[in-house]
């Protein structure tokens, strides 16, 4: 056996024998008695190699799948690829291939980098979300939410990604931009398809207490993307035409503040207002200056931008006439796309009251101070009590918000309402490379669903599909022209492709039985390995991935076809892999590539870097990790040490005549040759790296394997041999450097199974007791009393305890203490003086 370390020589051969022995394959067997366990990694793009990213997120969720293996479940860990989608249209029309030959290429090197990498997969259940055999049901899951009403055609203002040439979902666009290429998103007027998640925004809120382990940020994230809010619908009406218009407040309590109204640049009554009362000309530019601008860009507009509309609105509280104005800040999306201005105590309205010239009427009064609306120079947002208010002077205000409702109702001038930030999910994309939406348009019947016996529409092959405003699909000469399945007259495809988000927002269940040619999936099998208990991935897809995939469920739940209302109750989110303080892009030029480091340090090394770099949701800055490229990260040497204490304790065990066999898979082995106080340690490490590894802590787990081994080390310096301690400290090792543990176990220690069917090591409660010490109390050097305490009590506490003691404060009596000298558990010695 080489005594020096080497991972090109050791890894490459268990890749291809791990696969032959087949043991990451989950069982399907119903009689199979081992608990499942169903590890979810969020499947990857296959937009070139696998990338640091990927390193550390799959890193993560291998230990996780390992460790869960090792604890005796039935595991199922699946790999997938995310595979249709922009990223790989975009770089085939830039390469001058088709994107499917783009994109299968590109999943074999996926695949084969992360088999170099040592990942755990049932690669029996490999699926691709462009194959037909997959988007067949897609497909069909489109055409059951349509059956359902829950996707529906409509013309409305959208975000079109120009760069792109396709338009995008709400969740898509971030601060103005495209998400994906960061171009300024337009708006433009399309009939497009979308899913109904607005029907489920409630229930997305309430479920809420099923996600069990979540990161509070990620449902933070989603709860304001959901955007719930309560307040009171109220209706206005327009002085000059009669006609009444609703508004949407969270503040009815400040509707004796109202100064003036404000209608969206996007409200269809604007134009017709305004050429009722001769604005038009003024008000036409405020107009067209919001349609060029994307459609969520809320609260990023100028709120001193607006202009007059010329007509008033009448306060239905007080009767009192207000005047009306066009302005961008506020949006159709949100609310009814009007809203009462109450300048005094709203900070947008304020500013934009300031800049026209409206007066600013306080009817919210805080404590103490006596608001003067000629004088304020901020809006007042905070607490205090209604004045000026009509019937409710002298109540709490926002805490009499329900009270005015309820008075609105009885009015007959508005009720309480509670309203969404939340839009209907965009789905229809004008690009090549995507499932094609499976409707058809008959003139006769209007929208007909493809029948499930004509699915998949197959993505035809021979399309120009450069982008250009339209779909792909439609210039294609006959595709589109198909026969109504319902009455057979002539009749068109939707040329339209799905959004790869709905391809993604089911896979997890697909994966429990790929092979299924009867369903999206077979029912029995979803309800043996759903929910997942581990999913780990990114948290860029909060309110994305995360959020879609909770209502597919939720849908698939109302149809009967799934038994949960949740798919993935835990989530773990890793950090992002950076380089000198920021993020790893191609135009900064600081990639640091994956596989050549894999290659020449080992995947061992690779991962082991990851998961010690920190807490596994913190970002890791590479440049820290590896500071010179031309030497491995520190990990690499602690791996090196780690292997040659196995291989002296083999040697030394050889020489007497220990031969070794299977481990009976408890932690003990054969503890003949460990000290007490190794044996200890062992046990000790144990017990922690089994609550690390339960809760997701690889860096301090790994950390406490590092003391082990020092501590084995030691023993071996000093002519021992802990068996027991190295077997103990291979198994541990085994999920988080797969190569390394497999090559010691079998190779070094003699074992015949794989280290990974090894089970995990258990430790003895008695052992992990800590030791209890005598500590001698001295005073001026005479001793003066014993005091049992534990093994690893601290100095401070030494110190106490001998302070305290009865028998030392005789001999001290009245005497000064100089000094206290500890060595803890063993002495402490008081000097006093005199
Ligand atoms: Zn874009
Ligand atoms: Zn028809």
């Amino acid at each position: 056996m080489q005594r020096r370390y080497d991972p090109t020589d050791i890894e490459p051969r268990w890749v291809e024998r791990w696969e032959r022995e087949n043991f990451s394959r989950a069982s399907d067997d119903p009689a199979d008695p081992r608990p499942r366990f169903y590890a979810l990694d969020m499947f990857p793009y296959p937009s070139g190699d696998l990338h640091m990213g990927h390193a550390e997120a799959f890193s993560g969720g291998d230990v996780v799948a390992r460790f869960a293996a090792m604890r005796g479940h039935n595991v199922l860990h699946p790999i997938g690829w995310d595979a249709f989608g922009l990223p790989a249209e975009n770089a085939a029309i830039k390469r001058g291939v088709a994107p499917a030959e783009w994109t299968y290429a590109n999943i074999e090197q996926q695949a084969a980098s992360f088999r170099r990498m040592g990942m755990s997969f049932d690669w029996s259940r490999r699926l691709n979300t462009c194959d037909p055999s997959y988007y067949r049901w897609t497909q069909w899951l489109f055409t059951r939410f349509f059956e359902r009403g829950l996707a529906y055609r409509k013309a409305a203002a959208v975000n079109w990604c120009p760069n792109d040439a396709t338009v995008l979902a709400n969740e898509q666009v971030t601060g103005g931009v495209c998400e994906r290429c960061g171009t300024l998103v337009e708006r433009r007027d399309l009939t497009q398809w979308f899913f109904k998640i607005t029907d489920y925004a409630q229930r997305l809120l309430d479920d809420e207490p099923l996600l069990v382990d979540w990161p509070e940020r990620v449902l933070t994230m989603q709860r304001n993307w959901i955007g719930r809010s309560e307040g009171a619908t109220v209706t206005f009406s327009i002085e000059e035409t009669g006609e009444e218009i609703d508004i949407f407040t969270t503040r009815p309590d400040t509707l004796w503040g109202v100064t003036f109204f404000v209608f969206s640049a996007e409200h269809p009554d604007v134009q017709r207002l305004a050429e009722l009362a001769g604005t038009w000309d003024s008000v036409k530019p405020v107009v067209d200056a919001a349609r060029a601008v994307a459609m969520n860009s809320y609260g990023e507009a100028d709120t001193t931008e607006g202009a007059a509309l010329g007509v008033h609105a009448i306060n239905p509280v007080n009767g009192e006439k207000v005047p009306c104005f066009v302005a961008p800040y506020v949006l159709m999306g949100y609310g009814t796309g009007a809203i009462m201005a109450v300048p005094a105590h709203d900070e947008r309205d304020f500013a934009f009251a300031r800049a026209h010239g409206v007066p600013v009427r306080p009817v919210i009064q805080p404590e103490g101070v006596v608001l003067d609306g000629e004088t304020m120079t901020e809006a007042h947002v905070a607490e205090g009590v209604m004045v000026n208010s009509g019937p409710f002077d002298g109540e709490a205000s926002p805490g009499s918000v329900a009270i005015v409702a309820e008075w609105l109702a009885e009015q007959g001038r508005g009720e309480a309402t509670v309203t969404f930030r939340l839009r209907d999910w965009l789905i229809s994309r004008q690009r090549y490379w995507g499932a094609p939406i499976p409707i058809i348009h008959c003139p006769s019947c209007g929208e007909v669903a493809v029948p499930p016996e004509d699915l998949p529409v197959v993505l035809p092959e021979d399309v120009d599909f450069a982008p250009g405003g339209e779909s792909p699909l439609a210039r294609h000469p006959s595709w589109k022209h198909v026969a109504c399945p319902s009455c057979g007259g002539e009749a068109e495809r939707d040329t339209d492709t799905i959004d790869t988000f709905v391809d993604s927002s089911w896979y997890y269940l697909r994966y429990c039985s790929p092979d299924f040619t009867d369903g999206a999936f077979d029912p029995e099998a979803v309800a043996r390995w759903m929910p997942a208990s581990q999913y780990t991935g990114g948290v860029e897809h909060a309110i994305l991935h995360l959020l879609y995939s909770r209502f597919f469920t939720k849908v698939l739940h109302d149809m009967g076809m799934v038994p949960f209302l949740e798919p993935f109750p835990r989530l773990m989110n890793q950090g992002q892999v950076i380089y000198d303080g920021s993020s790893m892009s191609k135009s900064k030029g600081n990639i640091v590539e994956l596989m050549p480091i894999v290659e020449r340090f080992g995947a061992d090394t690779m991962r082991l870097a990851m998961l010690f770099a920190g807490p596994f949701d913190d970002d890791i800055d590479w440049k820290l990790v590896a500071p010179d490229p031309s030497r491995p990260p520190g990990v690499h040497a602690w791996l090196g040490r780690v292997w040659r204490c196995v291989l002296d304790a083999a040697s030394v065990g050889d020489a007497a005549g220990d031969a070794a066999g299977d481990a009976a898979g408890d932690a003990a082995g054969d503890a003949a040759g460990d000290s007490e106080e190794i044996r200890r340690s062992t046990h000790r490490t144990i017990k922690g790296v089994t609550e690390d590894l339960e809760r997701f802590r690889f860096n301090t787990a790994i950390s406490k394997l590092m003391t082990l081994s020092n501590e084995i080390r030691r023993e071996l310096d000093a002519g021992g041999c802990p068996r027991e301690a190295c077997e103990a400290m291979v198994r541990m090792v085994a999920p988080m450097a797969p190569f390394l543990a497999e090559e010691l176990w079998r190779a070094v220690l003699g074992h015949s199974k794989s280290v990974h069917v090894s089970g995990w090591p258990s430790f003895d409660p008695a052992l992990v007791v800590l030791e209890r010490v005598m500590l001698i109390v001295q005073v001026n050097g005479k001793v003066r009393d014993k005091i049992e305490v534990d093994a690893n009590a601290s100095e401070d506490a030494c110190r106490e305890l001998a302070l305290a003691s009865a028998n030392a404060r005789r001999a001290i009596g009245d005497s000064v203490v100089a000094q206290i000298i500890v060595r803890a558990p063993k002495l402490v010695n008081i000097v006093v003086a005199g």
